[in-house]
């Protein structure tokens, strides 16, 4: 059984900034509106979330970490339609599997709050705990039981990298939740949760990537785009700074990645990896996700359609702003 979960574990649990976007996304199910991440040693060592969300029930805590324990339906037609950011009720059960995990909360009706400590997937410690509403998830020593995959994790800077990234794609995911990242005891960024997209990336990215911004707003066949594309001007290296979401979700797909670009290139622009932040709501039957809780790839139905879609809402854009 034990082993069973710790292969399982595998499965969702890569590596530390897995457990991060796992955690907070059960935060944002919770209806956080506050979310603070803390991480120490890329994540290996320690990583703490808390958030506002409306908290778990001593009753429902200890369940909420066996395997397949979920408070919100999923059927797997409910999966495809992106409605829940939650799968399958197996995040926490993987992540307490394979290292220390203690979980603080409080619900509003419950007078006190209760707390659980759990090592490598067995309770060590429960009970009653005085604290304010919503709920602390603390992680120490990821794969402390698992060695061989400990092994394979990166460097600490290259984890807290991954962590990064997820952290900055989740903040421009939700902008009206206000986010705050701390890791190794320096602030990396901290959102207002105001619902401007701009200003998440400004506290994201940084001023300079800011002041060069293209609004991007479009509606074509069956597809809504909104977002920003970076100005011409600046080129990148590489597509580190380039993010789709579609309704709400953070996700990889080439076809869309290869229209922008394709749009950029018509207008003779030297700019090969364009900076780009894209919203795209979609009705979600048009969308094949794919299922695997740890992959972002999506396929749409008619890829080509997509294709033209975003090239000719992207290119309008560019063709706009150079005027
Ligand atoms: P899932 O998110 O698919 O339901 P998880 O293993 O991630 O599965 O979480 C199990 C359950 O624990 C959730 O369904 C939820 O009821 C509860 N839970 C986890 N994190 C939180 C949180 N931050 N606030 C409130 N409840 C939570
Ligand atoms: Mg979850």
């Amino acid at each position: 059984e034990n082993t069973i979960n710790k292969i399982a574990a595998g499965e969702v649990i890569e590596k530390p900034a897995s457990i991060v976007k796992e955690l907070v996304e059960n935060s944002i199910d919770a209806g956080a509106s506050e979310i603070s991440v803390e991480v120490k040693g890329g994540g290996i060592s320690y990583i703490r979330i808390v958030d506002n969300g409306k908290g778990i029930n001593k009753e429902d805590m200890g369940i909420a970490f066996m395997r397949h324990a979920t408070s919100k339906l999923s059927s797997e037609q409910e999966l495809n339609k992106l409605v829940t950011l939650g799968f399958r009720g197996e995040a926490l059960a993987s992540i307490a599997a394979v290292s220390k995990v203690e979980m603080i909360s409080k619900t509003h009706d419950s007078i006190s709050g209760y707390r659980i400590y759990i090592e490598g997937g067995k309770i060590i410690e429960e009970g009653e705990y005085g604290c304010p509403e919503g709920t602390v998830v603390t992680i120490r020593d990821v794969f402390f039981n698992t060695p061989a995959r400990l092994k394979f994790l990166k460097s600490e800077s290259k984890e807290s990298m991954y962590i990064t990234d997820i952290m900055q794609n989740l903040a421009m995911s939700h902008s009206n939740i206000s986010f705050k990242y701390i890791s190794n005891g320096k602030l990396v960024f901290a959102t207002r949760g105001d619902g401007d997209l701009k200003g998440v990336i400004l506290a994201v990215y940084g001023k300079q990537i800011v002041k060069n911004l293209i609004d991007l707003n479009c509606s074509r066949d069956f597809i809504t785009v909104k977002g920003y594309l970076g100005n011409s001007n600046i080129s990148r290296g590489s597509r580190n700074y380039q993010s789709t979401f579609i309704n709400g979700r953070y996700i990889k797909n080439k076809t869309i990645t290869a229209a922008v670009e394709a749009a950029y290139k018509s207008m003779l622009t030297i700019n090969k990896f364009p900076f780009f932040v894209l919203h795209i709501y979609v009705n979600p039957e048009f969308v094949d996700v794919n299922v695997h809780p740890a992959k972002a790839e999506v396929k749409f139905q008619d890829e080509q359609l997509i294709f033209k879609s975003i090239y000719h809402c992207v290119k309008d854009a560019l063709i706009s702003a150079s005027h």
